[in-house]
């Protein structure tokens, strides 16, 4: 696709609320009523107890919020996407968007004011670090949400509430990077750090710049440090934490690829690592079909699934999906060779 569509505009992450989403809970055989009261433990039990309606529910709710949302909304011209399970947990959902007049960065000239202004006027538009909170709640430091968690909304609540409020509860209680811990951000090389680099320096206007490689990298306008990148209107419709990225250059492309669309789930050997240990159980008189079996019953044995994950795979449920089709030709035989 980005061979011929060229580069996509935007990357993003959607995450899941599945201890907290009424509209999922109503689902669930022991949920009694219409009226959702939160119960953690019920829900937990809900969850666990049932994956098959869990996986179904975050599937249908992620195809309605791309017809609607990423489609008749953000106008995406094209997209693509694919599930990602934490490990042993819930789904989240990595993709690329193509948005219209999105500026063509193989030719981005850096050099060139107007080019790096009309590019950061295309993603001022589409992403956002603002924290819309008021000048209290910023002298606070802590915000304190009128609900315990606008996650925890059903839709008869949301449709009455007022938007902008509704959005500010959103971006304090599921946007913001808190407090980095062991188990899920942070990363030991020499010390211990955050993989995504939290936090980050406020800066008041946006800003197109090269990166310590000459690579342009957007950052949007900043008021809080602790608050992750996102677009508003995906933000108040998923009602989840999203994640959204916009893309500069090639290798951003590569980066996204390799760090999210592509990753081992977590504790699991990589692929590379049960091919480094496969190839040093093969003879060298071995063929290449028993190396490549032995591989194949490597994945299959030392990958830790999901039981949602595997719940996904059992209902038939696309694992990716996008707006092209492709075709494989096997160009091996010799009738197909020109
Ligand atoms: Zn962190």
């Amino acid at each position: 696709m980005i061979e011929q569509l060229g580069p996509p505009t935007l990357f993003f992450t959607l995450s899941s609320a599945n201890t907290k989403w009424p509209d999922l809970h109503k689902l669930f055989p022991k949920t009694q009523s219409n009226t959702v009261h939160h119960n953690r433990m019920q829900f937990i039990e809900n969850l666990v107890n049932n994956p098959h309606i869990t996986t179904l529910y975050l599937h249908l709710r992620f195809q309605i919020f791309r017809d609607e949302v990423i489609v008749k909304q953000l106008h995406a011209t094209d997209h693509w996407y694919r599930y990602e399970w934490q490990h042993r947990g819930s789904a989240h959902i990595h993709g690329f968007l193509w948005l219209p007049q999105a500026p063509n960065i193989d030719n981005l000239d850096s050099s060139n004011h107007e080019s790096i202004q009309s590019v950061k006027n295309l993603f001022d538009q589409y992403i956002t670090t603002w924290n819309p909170r008021t000048e209290v709640d910023h002298l606070n430091k802590q915000y304190i949400p009128a609900i315990s968690n606008p996650c925890l909304s059903n839709t008869g609540v949301i449709s009455r509430s007022e938007p902008c409020t509704d959005y500010t509860e959103l971006v304090n209680v599921v946007q913001c990077h808190m407090k980095c811990l062991e188990y899920t951000c942070l990363k030991k090389n020499s010390t211990l750090k955050c993989r995504y680099k939290a936090h980050w320096p406020e800066q008041h206007d946006s800003s197109l710049t090269l990166d310590h490689n000459n690579n342009p990298s957007y950052k949007p306008a900043r008021n809080d440090s602790r608050l992750n990148v996102h677009n508003p209107m995906m933000l108040a419709i998923w009602r989840a934490n999203v994640d959204c990225q916009a893309i500069c250059s090639k290798k951003a492309i590569l980066q996204y690829i390799s760090k999210y669309v592509s990753k081992t789930e977590h504790k699991s050997e990589s692929y590379i690592d049960i091919l480094k240990r496969i190839v040093g159980l093969i003879n060298s008189e071995d063929t290449i079909l028993l190396a490549y079996h032995r591989f194949m019953m490597g994945i299959v044995a030392d990958r830790d699934i999901s039981t949602q994950e595997t719940c996904h795979m059992l209902l038939k449920l696309p694992l990716i999906s996008c707006t092209r089709q492709f075709v494989n030709l096997n160009v091996g035989k010799k009738i197909f060779q020109l």
